[in-house]
């Protein structure tokens, strides 16, 4: 998911996945704000998201290739 999609709240802000949305784990701008739509429309470009929040869960998870989110069981 954090691959090629995000997450939004009803206020606006913006996650890297519904997993992180859920543990209240907001996606930063590169100065280390927390990001908005607002902020994602004024620059034009997702680039304002340069480095994925990520957890313990993401091992369950691997962006739709572990056990979770999509992926498969290998
Ligand atoms: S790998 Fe982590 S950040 Fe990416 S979608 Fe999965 S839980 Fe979310």
């Amino acid at each position: 998911m954090c691959r090629d999609e995000i997450s939004i709240d009803y206020l606006g802000y913006v996650y890297d996945c519904d997993f992180n949305q859920i543990m209240n784990l907001l996606a930063k701008t590169p100065d280390g704000e927390n990001l908005t739509v607002a902020k994602l429309l004024e620059a034009g470009s997702l680039d304002l998201i340069n480095k994925v929040q990520t957890v313990a869960y993401c091992y369950g998870c691997t962006a739709g290739t572990g056990s979770n989110c999509g992926g498969a069981l290998v």
